[in-house]
């Protein structure tokens, strides 16, 4: 039986993968995947913001493989090294004071979320559980994380949902000052939104939103799970705008490929968990956490992040140039950039593919680019020449 048809009969189809269509990949190396008949595809996917180093990053194997002959597993019972050294890295690098490990974004913001729930009860008072978050926003699929996701598409057919989230507009600072109440314990942001379509917050409404929980002694989250991690020319969205979290979620690209998930808790926030009260199998697992350190020792090189921001504001030009009548916006920040279209986006990521180049389409009109970092400008020329090839099929 071919293997597509194996998948049909033995995978739950959560995934509306077309065997017409939906590539099969076989390797990759740098900014490019080759599918099973050895055809090779420019990466501007990078497994949805992963593969931020590009795939099977030489440092990056040479770490899993290390680790992966010495220790793969022990239990969070036991101190393993690669663990201890990544939170030192991760603090040292962000607005935390302590680390928690878990597996991917949804749990980080579990994880978050528990967190700020124990820290309304012992700051405020035993009502105080509620969490704003945005309209359009994502935080994952577990079910605290999709009822904090502010679409509605995503609770149909779960409900009933989790209680105490409410919904405010992304980027209206007035919105979410409405809904502060006695109940509010936490606002949960993502500093710029990815899956709802790549919509970076502007300054004032996240430094508002930092005086706001100020003000109400409410926790201020961010889920940089997709901005994260030098996507945007920094290692952390924040950074952007000058504005610290309490506590801030990370994954996708954290592990360099592996699955990992991380919360940061800065000052009171680091404090509020106690033994017992979260865990994780695999959280922190030596070889995930061997890979990470190597990501992150490659992201904070001298200069890396820096060609992230150049190379980011170069994409958006030729964007902003692509010879196409229905071009409705092009917004982003660093290399985590949408190409709004007032056409039929899979359609145009379909076209994409055939001549060479992945990308995504979000909510049918947007199309979005991630590439690798690591990606050229000369990369960037190719993928806008694909682009503007398919485009001129449409026009
Ligand atoms: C992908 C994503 C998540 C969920 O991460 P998983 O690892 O799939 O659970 C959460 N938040 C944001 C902003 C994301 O982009």
């Amino acid at each position: 039986m071919d293997l597509k048809d194996l998948e049909r009969k033995n995978i739950i189809n959560t995934y509306n993968r077309q065997p017409e269509t939906t590539l099969f990949l076989k390797r990759g190396e740098g900014v490019h995947v080759w599918d099973d008949a050895g055809n090779r595809y420019l990466d501007f996917v990078s497994g949805l913001a992963v593969n931020n180093l590009g795939h099977c990053h030489p440092t990056i194997v040479e770490a899993i493989c290390h680790q992966a002959q010495r220790l793969m597993h022990t239990s969070n019972l036991y101190y393993t090294e690669p663990q201890i050294l990544l939170a030192e890295q991760l603090v040292k690098y962000s607005s935390a004071d302590k680390i928690f490990f878990c597996n991917s974004g949804a749990e980080a913001n579990e994880a978050a979320i528990k967190l700020a729930r124990k820290y309304g009860k012992v700051k405020k008072n035993n009502e105080a559980f509620e969490i704003i978050t945005a309209a359009r926003s994502f935080h994952g699929r577990t079910l605290a994380a999709i009822t904090a996701t502010g679409q509605p598409k995503y609770h149909k057919g779960f409900e009933p949902m989790v209680a105490g989230f409410r919904y405010a507009e992304f980027n209206d600072l007035q919105s979410f000052v409405e809904l502060v109440t006695d109940k509010t314990c936490a606002i949960l942001i993502e500093p710029v939104q990815g899956e709802g379509g790549v919509y970076p917050a502007t300054t004032e409404f996240l430094q508002g939103l930092r005086q706001l929980c100020d003000q109400h002694q409410l926790l201020l989250i961010f889920d940089e799970v997709q901005c994260g991690m030098g996507r945007t020319g920094k290692l952390f969205a924040a950074e952007h705008y000058d504005v610290e979290a309490d506590v801030y979620t990370l994954a996708k690209a954290l592990g360099g490929g592996l699955p990992i998930g991380v919360m940061g808790a800065k000052g009171e926030a680091a404090e509020t968990l106690v033994p017992g009260e979260h865990a994780s199998t695999f959280g922190g697992n030596p070889v995930v956490c061997a890979a990470a350190n190597a990501a992150v020792n490659l992201l904070v090189a001298d200069g890396f992040l820096e060609q992230v921001l150049k190379k980011g504001e170069y994409f958006k030009k030729r964007l902003r140039e692509l010879s196409y009548t229905k071009i409705v916006d092009v917004r982003g920040l660093g290399l985590m950039v949408g190409l709004e279209i007032d056409g039929d986006g899979a359609q145009v990521v379909r076209l994409c593919q055939e001549k060479g180049l992945l990308i995504n389409c979000i909510g049918g009109k947007t199309l979005r680019f991630l590439p690798p970092l690591i990606a050229t400008e000369e990369h960037i020329d190719i993928a806008i020449n694909l682009l503007q090839k398919a485009l001129l099929t449409l026009n």
